[in-house]
This record gives structure tokens, sequence and C-alpha cells, in this order.
């Protein structure tokens, strides 16, 4: 089959469902997918039927309600389609209330105390806006998944969709105000765009399996990096290697499949480490398709004899991972508004947008920050790589001397050369390329739409999505109240766009900034910028218990103030379980693995020494003292890391884990390669 033919083969799309279903009730589905409303339930029976029978004909015999608990995963339960009838025989089915409505029992996912556990049941909602498909899983297991919101018995939202498609509802109604602000065209449907990509590493299954950190906690918690790493700069982009690139293609065939736009793939930066990249989508549906190329992703990989690592951290001292997530919003005229206009009118909308995501970003730094708040992303933000846990936005040379001009004049008066003055001058073409140089900016504007570039490559985007379009709402819904009141007294429209943009970049522009984001120069601006610079999950997520960003979050009814109190307490309590877990491992490592060699080695020395008693051997008597005293260090530091785990407390067992990971590294660096207990950064790094 072509690749064309091939495409959305496993998605219940238009073009299968005009096989299965009649024209009426395709016509009524259709539009239902379209505007996210009810599924009419006089169709609902058929077009499950339809979906039935489609999955069955591809040999599924089981569906499930495909939903994304608060643990940031996928979850799914499998019921067939099968029921016995009055012969001893079974019958398939496939009803109305089965596709709309699941009833998954839900006490073990966390709800953040939203959920007594008498009352434990949860709801699964069919998503009518993201499509059915089909995985098949490795085994040739096929099952129909149907993309659901997962709420409790009073509707409480127990999930990360429901969040984002209410934030959307947010974020359109003030697109449709802007739009008919700037009297545009309105007669498709907007909707915000995303395109995510993602970095991840591959691990050799055999060597995997020899690193119990890896296998438990997603990153080895030991290990030096090996003489040439990534230096050389010439793993990214680089010829990708043959085995690594027949898992690649499989990979893109699978997704392909799936319906999801696989696009590009490449070496990364870090040796073993490589990056897939979709084309953009609707953001709902991207950030489902995100989720299932990390599933196809692992999937593929152990077919290949790989193990893909989407932790954000999994090698010290060579780059982490990431998901960069491109924003943007095509407007109801159809045209994607974050590209510069052409004429005068267009750049005034262009201009109005982009200050409202200046002032939206500015306002909420902490809650983005707090949306890609993580253990594993704490070992990414803010060390010397990628963006720092300063939030700041990057915008290009061109774009800020625009938005200087813009600041710098009055409406009337020219102060300074160059004025830019709105609804009459032109904006400078702005290079799409030129745009993306800046890698250390955590958001930055890359020529048509926004780069946010701190989310872990193991997160769902979904609540970094959600804060995104909340807060953009809320800035664009404060300028144009301003601007409608403005027209309403009386004054010329230009002149009153002019005010607002010069008002609010006089307020916000303290968040932009092109330089160096890795910079300790930079860390003491923002300083003095006053911009938040919160540095690990805890401090971060107490932006969730903010009186601001709660009223924010129930104004916009995205979520309220008991739901996103349930979004605190699920991530301090995620973040306490992974630092306890990662300690207990890195003991037990260092324990039961490390030690006993690093004590063998030293004895080894000391009976070499004393077999060569009668030859000079000063240096020899060096290398025995000083491995011992690793040794003793070693043992030192392991019983702190047992008293910081009593402790119970994150951060002393952090720096435990800290102090015993240097003695076990130091060891690593002088006891013989083939008595080591671990495969070496340099062996998996090989493949
Ligand atoms: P890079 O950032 O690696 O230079 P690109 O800029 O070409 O690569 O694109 C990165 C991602 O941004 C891709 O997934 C692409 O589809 C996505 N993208 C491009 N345009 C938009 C848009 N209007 N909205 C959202 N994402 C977009
Ligand atoms: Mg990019």
């Amino acid at each position: 089959m072509s690749i064309q033919d091939d495409f959305g083969s496993l998605v219940f799309n238009a073009k299968t469902m005009s096989k299965y279903l009649s024209s009426e009730t395709y016509q009524s589905l259709l539009a239902t997918m379209h505007n996210g409303t009810d599924l009419n339930p006089s169709i609902a029976d058929e077009v499950a039927e339809g979906m039935k029978n489609w999955a069955m004909d591809h040999g599924a015999t089981h569906f499930t309600h495909w939903f994304q608990p608060l643990n940031g995963t996928t979850a799914e339960k499998h019921d067939s389609f099968f029921n016995p009838d009055y012969d001893g025989g079974v019958i398939a089915s496939f009803s109305g209330k089965e596709l709309s409505q699941g009833e998954p029992d839900a006490s073990s996912f966390p709800s953040g105390g939203l959920r007594a556990t008498f009352e434990a049941r949860g709801y699964t909602a069919w998503d009518p806006t993201s499509p059915a498909f089909i995985r098949k899983d490795e085994g040739n297991v096929s099952v129909l998944c149907i993309p659901s919101v997962f709420c409790g018995y009073h509707g409480e939202a127990l999930d990360k969709k429901t969040p984002l498609l209410r934030s959307q509802a947010a974020i359109i109604k003030q697109i449709y105000r802007v739009a008919k602000l700037f009297n545009l065209p309105m007669d498709k449907r907007p909707f915000i765009t995303l395109g995510a990509e993602q970095e991840y590493f591959l691990i050799d299954t055999n060597l995997y399996k020899m690193r119990l950190d890896l296998m438990q906690t997603g990153r080895t918690l030991f290990g030096i990096r090996p003489a040439r790493h990534q230096q050389m700069e010439d793993h990214y982009f680089g010829k990708i290697n043959p085995r690594v690139l027949s898992f690649m293609a499989d990979v893109d065939h699978e997704l392909w499949k799936l319906g999801i736009p696989a696009k590009t793939r490449h070496n990364e930066v870090s040796p073993a480490q490589f990056e897939f990249a979709p084309v953009f989508e609707e953001q709902n549906l991207a950030v489902d398709h995100n989720m299932l190329t990390m599933s196809v992703l692992q999937s593929i990989a152990e077919r290949h004899g790989f193990i893909c690592i989407t932790h954000e951290k999994p090698f010290a001292g060579v780059n982490g991972s990431g998901k960069h997530n491109n924003w943007s919003i095509t407007g109801p005229d159809g045209k994607n508004w974050l590209t510069p206009g052409k004429t005068p009118h267009e750049n005034a909308k262009f201009l109005f947008v982009l200050v409202a995501i200046i002032k939206a970003v500015d306002t909420y730094a902490p809650l983005i920050r707090a949306a890609v708040a993580s253990a594993g992303n704490d070992h990414r933000l803010g060390a010397n790589e990628a963006p720092p846990a300063i939030v700041s936005i990057f915008l290009g040379e061109q774009l800020t001397d625009i938005i200087n001009q813009l600041e710098c004049g009055t409406p009337k008066s020219s102060k300074c050369g160059g004025l830019l003055e709105i609804g009459v001058s032109s904006l400078p073409k702005l290079p799409k390329d030129a745009t993306d140089r800046n890698r250390t900016s955590p958001f930055a504007f890359t020529g048509n739409k926004f780069e946010l570039r701190a989310v872990g490559s193991e997160q769902s985007c979904a609540s970094s999505n959600t804060v995104l379009n909340l807060s953009v709402a809320s800035a664009l819904d404060d300028m144009i109240t301003e601007m409608e009141k403005a027209i309403a007294a009386g004054e010329d429209f230009n002149f009153a766009l002019q005010k607002i943009l010069q008002k609010e970049i006089k307020a916000h522009k303290r968040i932009l900034f092109d330089g160096n984001g890795y910079s300790n120069e930079w860390r003491e601006e923002a300083a003095r910028r006053g911009l938040p610079n919160l540095k690990s999950t805890p401090d971060a997520i107490e932006a969730f218990k903010d009186p601001k960003i709660i009223a924010l979050f129930e104004k916009y009814n995205v979520l309220s103030e008991k739901e996103l109190n349930s979004r605190y307490a699920i991530a301090k309590e995620t973040y306490e379980l992974v630092v306890t877990m990662e300690a207990e491992c890195a003991l037990m490592l260092a324990k039961t693995m490390i030690l006993p060699v690093g004590i063998s080695y030293a004895a080894e020395l000391a009976n070499s020494l004393a077999s060569l008693s009668n030859v000079e051997h000063s240096a020899l008597q060096k290398m025995v003292e000083s491995t011992a005293s690793l040794v003793n260090s070693l043992i030192e530091s392991i019983e702190g890391l047992e008293s910081a785990i009593k402790s119970g407390h994150a951060d002393q067992m952090l720096s435990a884990m800290e102090k015993t990971r240097h003695f076990a590294d130091e060891l690593e660096a002088v006891v013989p390669d083939n008595q080591w207990p671990l495969p070496s950064y340099a062996d998996m790094f090989f493949i």
C-alpha cells in the first residue's frame, strides 16, 4: 500500500466514516467533530455500530475509552464487543451509550483529594473532536481507542484533557472578539495550533536491563561522562546510524497509519539522543497525538532492541530532553495570526495579539513555570543547558525594534526617529529564519508562532497548553474590553489601539530578553527586573495556590479552586514520590553493587602493595590510600543517604544522592573497567 493510502488507515476519519455510516449520520457526526458539540443521541447507536464494524474489519475485538489521568500518562481499560447470545454463541455489539460514556473504576488514579474512595467511580466521555483510532500493539493485538475526557461523579475534571478543552473555549471566545474588533472575516472555525517536537534517547535493551537506575527511575543515578561526548558537536544533525534509521522509519510509518503527520527526524545534540517533529495540528488533537507518539516510540524501539527514554535528564553532563511546544492561533479568517501581515491594518492586529501574549506571559510567568514543574524537568531547567527556570520572551532583533518604536512614541508626537504609527506604518518583512537563533530562551517568537521550550520531554503538553491558552485569553480579554470602552467613548480606533499597546509594552517589557539565557548576568539582570527564578518544583508549584491564579482559572471556568488544588496536591506528592524512589534506588545500587566493587578493588590494591614490598612503591602506596579513602567517603555518604531517606525531606535526599554519586563516580574513574558493575555512559552512548 502506498503511504498516501496508508495514512490514517487506523483512524475513524471522514474517509472511513463515509464508508461505514449513512450519509445523514456521517454529516451529523462531522459537524459534532468540528464543533465539539455533544453527540446527537439519535445517531449514537449507528455511529457505534459503524465504528465497531470498521474496528472488527481491522481485527479488533475490544474497545477502550482512552484518557489522560492526572499522573500524566494515558489510561485504557479494554472491553470486548462480545456478549453471549441465547444459542451458546456470542454476538458482537457496541452501543451508542458504550461509545459515549464509560465508567472505569477510578480509585487507583490520583485525584488530589477531589474524590473520596467511597465515590471512586470516574466517568469517561468521548471527546468527538479527536477521532477514534485503532492501536495495534506488539503481538498484533488491535484495540479500538476512543479519546475521552475523564471526570468524577460531580463533573470534577480528573484529567488533563478537560481543562485543555475548557481553556480552548476561553481563548476562542476572545479570538472572536478580536476578529470583531478588527472587522475580520469570520467564516471559518478558529483554533489553536500546536506542533510538539519530541526529544528522546535510545539505549540498547541489553545494557538498559543492566542499569537498575534507568529501569526504575528513567535516569542514571551514577555514571561518568566519557572523554568524547557532545563537545565535538558532531552528533547534532549528523548522519543517522542505520539501526536507528530503521527504527525511525518504522516509527514514521506507524504514526502515519495513526494519522499523525510525522515530518522531521534527526540526531540531537547528545550522543544517543534524537528528535521527532510532526507537522502542527489543531491543539487538542496534537496533544493526543504527542501522547500516542511517545507510546509508539517506546513500542517500536523494543522491536528494534532499543529502549526509548523520554526522561528529561537521563545522563548527567550531556544535554537533556525537552518538548518544544510550538503554539499559534488560526483565526476565523483562516489565517495564522502570528504571521506579521502585509497591510498596516493586518499589522495592527498582529501587534495587538503579540502584545497580549507579552502581557500574558509576564503576568502569569509563575503559572507557566508551574505547568512544566516536575522532578525530572528540575534537572534540565536552570541547569546550564536548555531554557533557564526564569521565564522570558525572545522576540528577535527586528520585532524588538518594532516594539521599542511602538513604546517610544506617543500617538501624536514623534519623540524618536522611526516611530511606528499604528494603522499607518507597514512592518518590515520579518524573515522567519533569522528569528530562531537564540536557543537559550524558554519562550521564543520563531517567525510565525511562539515556541515554549521549557516543557519536559516526558510530560504531557496538555498543562502547558492549558495555561498558555488561559493566560492569553485573559490578556486579550482585558485589552479588548479597554478598546471597546475607548471606542464607545468616541476615541479614534488607531489612536486608542496605539495608546493601549504603549501602555502594555511599558508595563510588561521586563519579560523581553534576547540575550544568553544561560548566563549569570541574565540571572542577575532578571532579579533586578523582578522576574521570578523558581528553580525547583516545590517552589514553582506554589503558583497554584496564588489567589490571583485561582481567580484566573475560576473566571474562565477552566478549573475550580478545588480542581486546581488537586493539581497542586498531585504535583507535590508525585515530586516527593519520585525523589524518594530515586533515593532508595541510589541507596540500593550504591550499597549492593558499587561499594562491594570499591572495597574489593581497594583490597586488591592493598594486596598488590603487600606482595611488592621489596620494590619502590610510593606511587602505588598513594593509590591504595586514595582508593581506600574514596571507599570510606562512599560509606559515609551512603550513611548520609540513609538518614536523608529517613528524614523524608526531598531536598535532603537530593543533596545526599549527589554526594553519594560524587564518590561513586570517582570510584568508577579508577576501578578496572571489567570490574565495574554497571554499563558505562560510553557503552550506552555507542549504539
Ligand atoms: P525548528 O523549530 O526545529 O526550526 P520549525 O520551525 O520548522 O522547526 O517547526 C517546528 C515545529 O513547529 C513543527 O512541528 C511545525 O509543524 C510547527 N509549526 C509550524 N508552524 C506552526 C504554527 N502556525 N502553529 C504551531 N506550530 C507550528
Ligand atoms: Mg523548534
